[in-house]
């Protein structure tokens, strides 16, 4: 039986994924655990530990006492955040990983799950359709730190035997949590903005286009890729992993469909600098051949499932105006 802990579980993905890492395995068989001093409300039915990742001690205490053999190490700090705190966001990204990484080689650890990023590519790399295999040079230090990282993996797998597993998501878009600190934060905040304000102002230039994910497709292609049998997993850096891509021109008229008095005006700052470096569109054949990768989701039933989960919060007025045109 497998007894899991998620680092970073108060974060974006690690509150939906922890969530269904419980659905699926059993609430008290995953541990979650953060930096931050308790559970977000989300996590609050099951096990907690207060945790700072690149303490190894108590990384290693937190991991016997739960007897655990699977870790999901989500702790880092994000691209446009990193930019700022270039020093810190290297020791956190990369200390992190090495802390986990040798539980595995100690063989306490049996799994690991390890994300990277679409930041590993730079402005060098083919940006549309991006391969698996390319050009990489990426010029942000989260970009540097993902890339470190996923060398890393490779190298623990192929010298130690450890099995780690790992995604280069893209942007990552959903409604349970709040983004922290992403070059992709807008494709959230503009469905909170639209449903509170009827307006979005956007930090990106309107045909900015990304690689982006619904949450669900991120959740599935996660837990996918960590039940595969090791024999399919041929990647042991990361995977290229898709589901669609648009510009923010292109949300905010998929937002207009349901709100037609929506408006969005453009104000890029620093963060264009990083989006201009990363690629457009990823092709994820390898993880489509290897492990059956398929996404649910693209622009338009993306945007009718934010608008519907997200407008009770913004009171009658925004349920009514999401319904009258879903
Ligand atoms: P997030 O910033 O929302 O969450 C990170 C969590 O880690 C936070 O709850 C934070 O409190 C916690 N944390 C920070 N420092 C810690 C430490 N020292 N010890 C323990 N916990 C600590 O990030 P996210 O969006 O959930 O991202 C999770 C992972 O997925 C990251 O590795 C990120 O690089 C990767 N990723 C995310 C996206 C995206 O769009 N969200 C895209 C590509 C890759």
């Amino acid at each position: 039986m497998n007894k899991i802990l998620v680092i970073g579980a108060n974060g974006q993905l690690g509150t939906d994924l922890t969530e269904a890492l419980r659905k699926k395995y059993g609430l008290q068989q995953v541990v979650a655990a953060d930096i931050q001093d308790g559970p977000t409300p989300a996590l609050e039915q099951g096990p907690f530990e207060h945790l700072d990742v690149m303490d190894a001690e108590r990384l290693s205490q937190v991991v016997n006492r739960h007897q655990i053999n699977e870790v999901y190490l989500l702790a880092a700090m994000l691209s446009a955040t990193a930019e700022k705190k270039p020093q810190i966001a290297w020791k956190l990204n990369m200390e992190g990983l090495l802390n986990v990484l040798e539980l595995g080689k100690a063989g306490i650890l049996k799994k690991i799950y390890w994300p990277s990023s679409i930041a590993v590519f730079g402005p060098n790399t083919p940006k549309n359709n991006t391969p698996q295999h390319t050009i990489m040079e990426p010029n942000t230090v989260y970009g540097l730190s993902k890339l470190a990282g996923e060398r890393w993996c490779q190298y623990y797998y192929e010298q130690y035997g450890v099995d780690v597993r790992s995604l280069r998501y893209p942007g990552l878009i959903g409604w349970k949590a709040l983004p922290g600190g992403g070059t992709t934060d807008y494709a959230v905040d503009i469905y909170h903005q639209a449903l509170k304000q009827g307006h979005y102002q956007c930090f990106l230039s309107q045909e900015t286009a990304l690689p982006m994910m619904y949450m669900p497709d991120a959740i599935k292609a996660t837990m996918q890729l960590m039940e595969a049998p090791a024999s399919q997993i041929k990647i042991r850096s990361s995977y290229n992993i898709g589901a669609m891509s648009f510009t923010p021109a292109q949300v905010a008229q998929s937002i207009q469909k349901h709100l037609p008095n929506f408006a969005i005006s453009y104000k890029p700052d620093e963060r264009q600098r990083i989006a201009n470096s990363w690629p457009a569109s990823i092709d994820h054949a390898a993880a489509t051949e290897q492990w059956g990768w398929e996404p649910a989701y693209q622009l338009d039933n993306m945007t009718r499932s934010m608008l519907e989960h997200l407008a009770p919060l913004y009171g009658q007025a925004a349920v009514e105006q999401a319904e009258q045109t879903a």
